[in-house]
């Protein structure tokens, strides 16, 4: 890349081997069915997460408002983290798009919704009130620091859903950062849900599109509502070649990816001008905040840092940075931003 980006993963750019398969993709009408790289990637992303069909969706955004509009209708509520990213950073689809209510809890330090909180969030059959519909899960938990939140509490909220009949939708934007980082199979996270998105265009690199799963029947609905939103693609196996090349190649390296924020967040550690909770760095991500005692804002500091090391950072408040790992940062990456950093601090 042309500069050290930590601002998200989703800067990745497509892998030389994506480019390849993108450029030598079978194509079809997609819309008539008929794109057999599209119908590939679908079934290849289904038996990934343990679900009997896939729909390529072009944004996560677009496949968590899928799932929504195929699971819930009209006055229907959904209940969800407060600080989910369907939430805060989704435009109100839920609302705007699908007269869908949603209903959001408080979450713990790790992005957890208390199962006793949901199971009194849902409300009793009455024409008085909305009806309770839809839970949705968040993992890995991008508004708690990237954290994987493990298959026993998907199982507890699985649980609640399941005895009042409510559907269960995991966005998994980075499913599978959360599995690698907890060792096991992303089916082992997704097989307590309904239905899941994920983004092949962050940690696994592709320039686009994400895969919403489920059952036959239930992508069967999605369909209908991603062509609702304007979302049905044509010779789509062009962008869904970089997608197979994502699943099969980039999943197991986001280890390394872990293991860089990992090494980032233990180097913010020795700073003194930085603040950084190491034990909260378990994927790709690495939330950190200036001592108090810097004058500096984040963005001066982020400022600074572009121009003298043409390193991007996130801001995160008037004190805080987001920074994350990706494919196209190395450890070396890692080293050039701390240095930077310590200079633009010994500045201040
Ligand atoms: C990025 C992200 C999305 C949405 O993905 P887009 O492809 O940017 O629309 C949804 N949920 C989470 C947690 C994300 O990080």
């Amino acid at each position: 890349m042309d500069r050290i980006d930590f601002r998200s993963d989703t800067v990745s750019w497509p892998t030389p081997a994506m480019r390849e398969a993108m450029a030598s993709a079978r194509v079809g009408d997609d819309v008539y069915g008929e794109d057999p790289t599209v119908n590939e990637l679908e079934a290849l992303a289904a038996a990934r997460v343990g679900k009997e069909a896939g729909l390529f969706v072009s944004s996560g955004t677009m496949g968590n408002l899928a799932a929504v509009l195929a699971h819930a209708g009209r006055g229907d509520e959904a209940i969800l983290g407060e600080d989910s990213h369907v939430f805060c950073w989704e435009a109100g689809g839920m609302a705007a798009l699908g007269g869908v209510m949603p209903h959001p809890l408080p979450t713990d330090a790790i992005g957890r919704m208390a199962p006793g909180a949901v199971e009194d969030a849902i409300r009793w059959d009455d024409p008085h009130v909305a009806r309770s519909r839809l839970v949705l899960l968040e993992n890995s938990y991008g508004g708690k620091h990237g954290y994987p939140l493990p298959p026993e509490y998907l199982a507890s909220i699985a649980a609640v859903a399941r005895r009042y009949g409510l559907a269960l939708h995991m966005d998994g934007a980075r499913l599978f950062n959360a599995a690698v980082a907890q060792n096991i199979d992303a089916a082992e996270l997704t097989r307590h849900v309904d239905s899941v998105t994920f983004c092949l265009s962050k940690g696994l690199c592709a320039p686009v599109g994400s895969v919403l799963c489920g059952s036959a029947d239930f992508i069967h609905h999605a369909r209908r509502a991603r062509k609702i939103l304007g979302g049905g693609m044509r010779q789509a196996g062009i962008l869904a070649a970089a997608g197979i090349v994502a699943l099969n190649e980039m999943i197991e390296r986001l280890a390394d990816d872990h293991a860089h924020a990992r090494l980032l967040a233990e180097g913010l550690a020795q700073l003194p001008g930085a603040r950084v909770n190491v034990d909260m760095v378990r994927t790709n991500m690495v939330f950190f905040e200036l001592a108090d005692d810097v004058a500096l804002s984040s963005e001066q500091v982020a400022d600074r840092l572009r121009e003298t090391a043409n390193v991007w950072l996130g801001t995160n408040g008037p004190r805080g940075f987001r920074a994350v790992t990706h494919y196209w940062i190395d450890a070396n990456d890692v080293r050039v931003l701390l240095s930077g950093l310590e200079s633009v601090l010994a500045q201040s």
